[in-house]
C-alpha cells in the first residue's frame, strides 16, 4: 500500500500502480469526470499513469491553469490527427499551448492551407474527439523512437529526438496518431466538446528566418459548446470595440496625468538615425527594427521610432533648465514599431505598432522618491477605477556580489534603491525585490495585476535611468549654480494601451465598467408602434452626453434582451405603450435583471452618477 497526501493534509493509502483518476473515482464519480491531469509531487502528470510510491496528489480540472493548458496540449494532438488524415504525408514541430488556445508547427508539403480547411478540420476533430481515445503513454527506447520517425519520414521529431536522451523518451498514441512527446495529456480526447480553429500564419522553423517557412494553426477548444459560444461572442465583441474604447481609456489616463503635472508632448513617429546611434538603441536593437527610410537627396536614413525617450531627451535639451524646472514630466501617448516575427504577433498583446502609456520625468537624485510616489498613486487611482484588485510590484536592484557592470556612482544608486522600497512601503504596495535583475542603467519597479481568474499579467515599469542623461549630456544649473545630471525616470506602467486594453477585456470578460462601456444603453422598444418616442429617448440620453443606440430589429423584444445580455451591454431600457404614455423607461441592467420603471430624468441622473464615481459593479 502506498500513502497519497491530498491538498487539504488527508492521507489516504491505496495499492501501489494506483492512478489519480482512480483516486478521483474514490472520492466522486462527479469529480472524476472532471479530472483532466494531476500534480504529483508538485510535477504534472497524466491522470491516468500509475503511481508507485508515497505521493502528494492535487487533481486537475479546468478550473486550474495546468489543467487547462493540459488540455489545451491535448487538443494540438488532437488537431495533429485530424491534420494527418486529411493531409498525409504531413511532418509535424511542436505544439504547445498557449494562454489561451493552443498551436501546432506544421510542414504541409506543397499543399497551402485555407480557412476552409480550418473549418473541415474542426468537423474532423469533433469527430475524433466523440471517439473518446485514451491517450496512451509509451517509454521508448532512443532507437525504437529514431526507428519510427525515421520509417515515417518525420525529420522535425527526429530533430527534437537528437536532444533527448535514453530515459527521457516518451511517445504518446490516441486514436491512429502518435507523436513524440513528455505529456502530460487529458485521459481521452472525449474531453473536447467545443472546438475552434483561429487563425493560420507562417512561422520559420526554430523561429529563424533563413529556416523553411512552417504552418502554424492556432486553436482553442472548451470542455463544453457553451463556453465555446461566449469565448466567442467574446472575441467578436472584442474586434468590434477595442478601437472604440481606446478613446475613453486615453482620455482618462491623460486627465489623470494632467492632475498629476505632466506635460503632454507629441514627438514625430520617425526619428533620424543619429538620435538612435546616441541613445544606444541604435546598436541594441539596429538590425530587429523595421528597415530605415532613406532621404533621396541627402541618403539620410530615418527609423521609425522604436522608443520615445531619446525623443523627450531632445525635448528636454531645448532649452536651459535649472533645479527650479525640475521635476520636469514629460508624458506622451506614443505609438512606437517593433518589428516581430509573423508567428510572434498575438492578439492585441503582441503587435507591430503599440501605443504606449508612456512618460518620462527629469528630476534630481534627491526628487526620486517623491516622484516614485507620485507614479504609484496614479497607478493604483487607475487600477481601482477599473477594478483589478489583485496586485503586486517586483522591485529590481542591483547584483549584490558584482556592482562593476552597473554604471552611474555609488551614492545615485544607493539613493535611487532606497527611494524606490521606501515609496513602495510607504504606499503600501506588494512587493517582491529581486537582486540583479535592475538594467545596467538603473533600478526599477514592474506592475503585475491578476485578472478576474487569477492569470498573471506583467503591465508596465517605472524604471530609474543614469544612462540617457549621459549619452545626451542633459544638464540643470544647481542651487549651487554649478551643472549636474538631472536622473530620468522612464514610466509606462500599463505596458501599451493595446495590452492593457486586452488585459481589461479579459478581466471583465467583455463586461466594461459602465463609464467605459462603447455603448451604455441599449434602447428596446417593444414594437415598431414606439420608434418614434425610442428616437427621443435617444436623443435626451445623447444630450446627456450617454452612449445608446436603438435595437430597431424587427424581432420579439424577448430576443431583443437575451441578445443584448450577450453584448454585454451594461444597461437596456425597453419602451411600450405605458413608457410612451407616461415619458418613463423600463430599466434592466446586463446580467442582473428588471431594475424598474423610472421616468427619464431619474435614468439619467442614475446614469450619469455611475459613470462620474466609476464604480465598477459585479
Ligand atoms: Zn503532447
Ligand atoms: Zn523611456
Amino acid at each position: 500500500m502506498i500513502k497519497i497526501t491530498l491538498p487539504d493534509g488527508a492521507v489516504r493509502e491505496y495499492e501501489q500502480g494506483v492512478t489519480a483518476m482512480d483516486v478521483a473515482k474514490s472520492i466522486s464519480e462527479g469529480l472524476a469526470r472532471k479530472v483532466l491531469a494531476a500534480n504529483i509531487n508538485g510535477q504534472t502528470w497524466d491522470a491516468s499513469r500509475s503511481i508507485n510510491a508515497d505521493a502528494s496528489l492535487q487533481l486537475l480540472t479546468w478550473s486550474d491553469l495546468q489543467g487547462k493548458s493540459t488540455f489545451w496540449h491535448s487538443s494540438a494532438h488532437l488537431m495533429a490527427e485530424a491534420i494527418e488524415s486529411m493531409f498525409p504525408g504531413v511532418k509535424f514541430w511542436v505544439g504547445p499551448p498557449l494562454e489561451t488556445g493552443f498551436y501546432y508547427d506544421v510542414d504541409l508539403g506543397d499543399h497551402q492551407i485555407v480557412e476552409d480547411d480550418l473549418r473541415k478540420l474542426e468537423v474532423k476533430m469533433a469527430e475524433l474527439a466523440k471517439k473518446g481515445e485514451n491517450f496512451i503513454r509509451k517509454e521508448i527506447s532512443k532507437n525504437d523512437a529514431v526507428k519510427y520517425f525515421s520509417e515515417k519520414g518525420d525529420e522535425y521529431k527526429l530533430d527534437l529526438l537528437s536532444n533527448l536522451q535514453d530515459g527521457e523518451i516518451t511517445l504518446y498514441t490516441q486514436g491512429g496518431f502518435t507523436d513524440l512527446c513528455r505529456g502530460p495529456h487529458i485521459p481521452n480526447t472525449g474531453f473536447v466538446k467545443g472546438i475552434k480553429l483561429t487563425s493560420i500564419a507562417g512561422a520559420y522553423w526554430k523561429g529563424d528566418e533563413k529556416n523553411k517557412q512552417l504552418t502554424r494553426i492556432y486553436g482553442v477548444t472548451f470542455p463544453s459548446t457553451k463556453e465555446l459560444d461566449e469565448y466567442l461572442i467574446l472575441l467578436e465583441e472584442a474586434k468590434k470595440r477595442d478601437h472604440r474604447k481606446l478613446g475613453k481609456l486615453q482620455q482618462f489616463l491623460q486627465k489623470a496625468q494632467m492632475d498629476s503635472g505632466y506635460l503632454p508632448v507629441i514627438t514625430p513617429h520617425i526619428g533620424h538615425k543619429d538620435l538612435y546611434v546616441t541613445s544606444g538603441h541604435y546598436e541594441k536593437y539596429g538590425k530587429d527594427s523595421f528597415q530605415p527610410i532613406k532621404t533621396p537627396q541627402e541618403g539620410e536614413e530615418f527609423f521609425l521610432k522604436p522608443m520615445n525617450c531619446p525623443h523627450h531627451c531632445e525635448i528636454y535639451k531645448t532649452s536651459p533648465r535649472s533645479y527650479k524646472d525640475l521635476p520636469l514630466r514629460l508624458a506622451e501617448f506614443g505609438t512606437v514599431y517593433r518589428y516581430e516575427q509573423h508567428g510572434e504577433l498575438h492578439g492585441l498583446t503582441r503587435v507591430r505598432g503599440f501605443t504606449q502609456d508612456d512618460a518620462h520625468l527629469f528630476c534630481m537624485p534627491n526628487q526620486v522618491k517623491d516622484e516614485f510616489k507620485k507614479v504609484i498613486d496614479l497607478v493604483l487611482y487607475v487600477f481601482g477605477s477599473l477594478g483589478f484588485e489583485n496586485y503586486t510590484a517586483q522591485i529590481s536592484l542591483r547584483d549584490k556580489e558584482d556592482r562593476s557592470k552597473y554604471i552611474g556612482t555609488d551614492e545615485n544608486w544607493e539613493l535611487a534603491e532606497n527611494a524606490i522600497i521606501e515609496a513602495a512601503a510607504e504606499k503600501g504596495l506588494k512587493t517582491v525585490v529581486e537582486y540583479g535583475e535592475a538594467a545596467f542603467y538603473g533600478p526599477k519597479l514592474d506592475f503585475m495585476v491578476r485578472d478576474a481568474i487569477g492569470r498573471k499579467w506583467q503591465l508596465g515599469t517605472i524604471q530609474v535611468d543614469y544612462n540617457l542623461p549621459e549619452r545626451f549630456d542633459l544638464t540643470y544649473i544647481g542651487e549651487d549654480n554649478a551643472k549636474h545630471r538631472p536622473v530620468m525616470i522612464h514610466r509606462a506602467p500599463f505596458g501599451s494601451m493595446e495590452r492593457f486594453i486586452a488585459v481589461l477585456i479579459e478581466h471583465c470578460a467583455g463586461k466594461f465598467p459602465l463609464w467605459l462601456a462603447p455603448t451604455q444603453v441599449k434602447i428596446l422598444p417593444i414594437s415598431d408602434k414606439f420608434m418614434p418616442y425610442a428616437e427621443s429617448v435617444l436623443q435626451q440620453l445623447k444630450k446627456a452626453d450617454i452612449r445608446a443606440e436603438i435595437d430597431d430589429r424587427n424581432e420579439k423584444i424577448g430576443k431583443k434582451i437575451r441578445d443584448t445580455e450577450l453584448e454585454r451591454t451594461p444597461l437596456m431600457v425597453v419602451l411600450g405603450e405605458q413608457e410612451t404614455n407616461n415619458g418613463t423607461v423600463a430599466v434592466r441592467r446586463q446580467g442582473k435583471g428588471d431594475l424598474g420603471v423610472k421616468p427619464m430624468a431619474e435614468f439619467i441622473e442614475m446614469v450619469n452618477e455611475e459613470v462620474t464615481s466609476k464604480r465598477t459593479f459585479e
